[in-house]
C-alpha cells in the first residue's frame, strides 16, 4: 500500500471536470487489492478517519474531491478477468480502476460490446458503476445499472458483501445483506418518491422486492468501495453507421426526434431500423464547434445525431431507410453526415465529445463554474419541458447552450457564465429547471449523480425527509460515517 503525503502528489487528484476548487487532502492512500482495502477501511472506521474514494477524475460533480481527512485512489485494483461464455450469455469481472476504454476494447476483440457509453472513455468501470453512468448508448442499451450481473463491496466495518443479480432480492420493503462475516444486515429499503422516467443518477436506487445489488449502482461511494465488478457482454452487431443531421428549424428537429423515440414517423421500407442513440445540439452548441468543424451547414440551426447497428445483409436497406425518413423531413443530402467506415464513425463521435470537452475549457478560460443541469423528464412532459428551457433563457440574456439525449428525453442546459452575477442568475434558473422538472415527474440528474455541488436539487426532488432516509441507510452500512462524506447529501445530516 502506497501512503504519499506529498502536497504536489495530493493536489493532482483535488480536481475533476466540476470546476470545484474546495478540495483539500493530507494524505493519499493507494492500496494494491482488496485485502488492502479492508485492511486500510477496518483502521480508518477506529480512528473516525474521513476517506474519499477517487478513481478516473473525470467526474462532474466533485463526488472524488475529499473535503478533508484520506483520499483513497482505487488505480491499482485494475485486475481484468476471463471473458465467460455460458448459455446465459458472455459476462467479464474487472476491478473498478479498468477503463471504460479498456473494457470496450477487450469486448470488441471477442467479437462482443459492453453496451453503456459514458461519453468520458477514460473514466473507470468504478466510477460509471458509483454514478450509474449512461450517456449515448442509453437510448438502446440503458445506464450502467443493467449490465452490472454481480459487484463486491468493501463496508468500512472491514466486512465485504459479495451480491450477484437475481439472488438477493428484498422481501417487500426489507433487505437482509449477507456479509463476510456471516453477519446477516437488516433494514428497510430507503422510502422515497417514485419517479416517472427509468433513467436516474439522483440518490439511492429503491423499490419494492428490488435486487439488493442495486443499492450500491449510484451510491457514489457513500455505502462502501466497490472492490470487484461483474459486467454483462453482448453479441456485436454486424456494424454500425453513424448520422449527423443539420436541421435549419431546431423545432422541426425537436419533433423529428420525437418521431424516431416513439417509432411512430417509422422509416420504409419494415421492419424499421431503430437506432442505437439519439443525441441533439442545439444551435448554439453548433456556434461553438463550428471553428474546429468548419462544414456544419452554415443554415444549421440544430443536430440530431444518430448511431444505427445492423447485421448483415441490412446495411444498405438501413441507410436506404434513414435518407427516405430524412428526405421526408425536408432534409437534403448536404444536411445529412453519413460515417459507415470506421474513420468516419470516428469523426462524428469526435464532434460529439468535443462539445463537452469544448465547454469545460472556455468555462476554465472564463474562470467561472459552469452551470450544468442534467434533468430527464417523461415523454410526454419533454415538448413542455422544452419550451420552459428555451423560454427562460432566452429572457435571461445568459450565453447558454443545449445538448444531449433527446432519445431519453434528457438534455443538458449548460449556462456559461461571464461574471459573479451571471453566475447566481445562471444558479436561480437551475433551480426553476429543477423544480419544473420535478413537477413533471422527472429527476435532477439522469446521469451524473449529486456528487457535493447538487444536494439542493436532490432535497427539491426527494425532500428532507427523502434526504434523511438516504442518510438512515449510509449508517447502517458505514456505522463510522467515514465514506464519501458530502457526497449525496449534506455532512449535516451525518450524526453519529
Ligand atoms: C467530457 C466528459 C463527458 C462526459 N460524458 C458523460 C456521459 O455521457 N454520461 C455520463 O454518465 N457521464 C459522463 N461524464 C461524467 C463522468 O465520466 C462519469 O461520471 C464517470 O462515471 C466518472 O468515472 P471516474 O472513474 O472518472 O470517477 P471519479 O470522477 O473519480 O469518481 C466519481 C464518483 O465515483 C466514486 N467512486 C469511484 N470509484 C469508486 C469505487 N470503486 N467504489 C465506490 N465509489 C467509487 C467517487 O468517489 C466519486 O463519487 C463525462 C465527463 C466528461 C469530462
Amino acid at each position: 500500500m502506497l501512503i504519499k503525503r506529498d502536497a504536489a502528489i495530493i493536489t493532482g487528484y483535488l480536481e475533476d471536470a466540476s470546476g470545484f476548487t474546495e478540495g483539500s487532502s493530507d494524505c493519499l492512500v493507494i492500496p494494491e487489492n482488496e485485502t488492502e482495502v479492508v485492511e486500510y477501511l477496518t483502521q480508518a472506521s477506529q480512528r473516525h478517519e474521513s476517506i474519499t474514494l477517487s478513481a478516473g477524475g473525470t467526474g462532474v460533480t466533485a463526488g472524488r474531491i475529499p473535503l478533508r481527512g484520506t483520499l483513497f485512489s482505487l488505480e491499482r485494483l485494475a485486475d481484468i478477468g476471463p471473458i465467460q461464455v455460458t448459455a446465459a450469455g458472455a459476462e467479464i469481472t474487472v476491478g473498478p480502476a479498468v477503463r471504460l476504454e479498456t473494457l470496450k476494447n477487450l469486448a470488441h476483440g471477442a467479437g462482443l460490446i459492453y453496451g453503456p457509453d459514458p461519453t468520458e472513455r477514460t473514466g473507470t468501470l468504478g466510477g460509471n458503476v458509483a454514478t450509474n453512468a449512461s450517456g449515448g448508448q442509453c437510448f438502446k442499451y440503458g445506464p450502467t445499472r443493467q449490465h452490472v450481473l454481480g459487484l463486491t463491496v468493501a463496508l468500512s466495518t472491514g466486512e465485504t458483501l459479495t451480491l450477484r443479480r437475481g439472488e438477493c432480492l428484498a422481501e417487500g420493503d426489507l433487505l437482509r445483506l449477507p456479509l463476510s462475516s456471516g453477519r446477516i444486515l437488516e433494514f428497510l429499503r430507503p422510502q422515497l418518491p417514485a419517479l416517472g422516467v427509468s433513467k436516474n443518477a439522483a440518490g439511492y436506487f429503491s423499490a419494492p422486492n428490488m435486487d439488493a445489488v442495486d443499492l450500491f449502482i449510484g451510491m457514489e461511494g457513500t455505502l462502501g468501495v466497490i472492490t470487484s465488478i461483474t459486467l454483462k457482454l453482448l453479441p456485436a452487431p454486424a456494424g454500425v453507421f453513424s448520422l449527423a443531421v443539420f436541421f435549419n428549424d431546431a423545432d422541426i428537429a425537436v419533433e423529428c426526434a420525437a418521431h424516431i423515440r416513439d417509432r411512430k414517423g417509422g422509416c420504409a421500407p419494415r421492419p424499421s431500423p431503430a437506432p442505437a442513440s439519439l443525441e441533439f445540439m442545439d444551435e448554439h452548441a453548433l456556434n461553438l464547434l463550428r471553428p474546429q468543424f468548419p462544414s456544419i451547414p452554415a443554415t444549421a440551426r440544430a443536430c440530431l445525431m444518430l448511431e444505427q447497428e445492423f447485421e448483415t445483409n441490412e446495411e444498405d436497406r438501413f441507410l436506404t431507410a434513414w435518407s427516405e425518413f430524412f428526405t421526408a423531413w425536408g432534409l437534403n443530402e448536404r444536411q445529412i453526415w453519413f460515417a459507415q467506415d470506421d474513420a468516419g464513425r470516428e469523426h462524428l463521435r469526435h464532434f460529439r465529445h468535443a462539445l463537452p470537452e469544448t465547454v469545460n475549457t472556455l468555462v476554465r478560460t472564463r474562470g467561472f463554474r459552469k452551470v450544468g443541469t442534467d434533468m430527464a423528464v417523461p415523454d410526454a412532459a419533454f415538448p413542455e419541458m422544452m419550451h420552459f428551457y428555451y423560454s427562460r433563457l432566452q429572457a435571461s440574456g445568459l450565453d447558454y447552450l443545449i445538448f444531449g439525449h433527446i432519445g431519453e428525453c434528457h438534455l443538458h442546459v449548460n449556462v456559461l457564465p461571464r461574471d459573479e452575477k451571471e453566475y447566481n442568475q445562471a444558479r436561480a434558473l437551475y433551480e426553476e429547471f429543477a423544480v419544473e422538472a420535478v413537477a413533471k415527474g422527472g429527476t435532477v440528474s439522469a446521469e451524473h449523480g449529486i456528487g457535493k455541488i447538487k444536494h439542493h436539487f436532490l432535497q427539491i426532488m426527494v425532500g428532507e425527509a427523502g434526504l434523511r432516509e438516504m442518510a438512515r441507510v449510509k449508517q447502517i452500512l458505514d456505522p463510522a460515517l467515514i465514506l464519501n462524506r458530502g457526497n449525496i447529501f449534506p455532512e449535516t445530516l451525518l450524526q453519529p
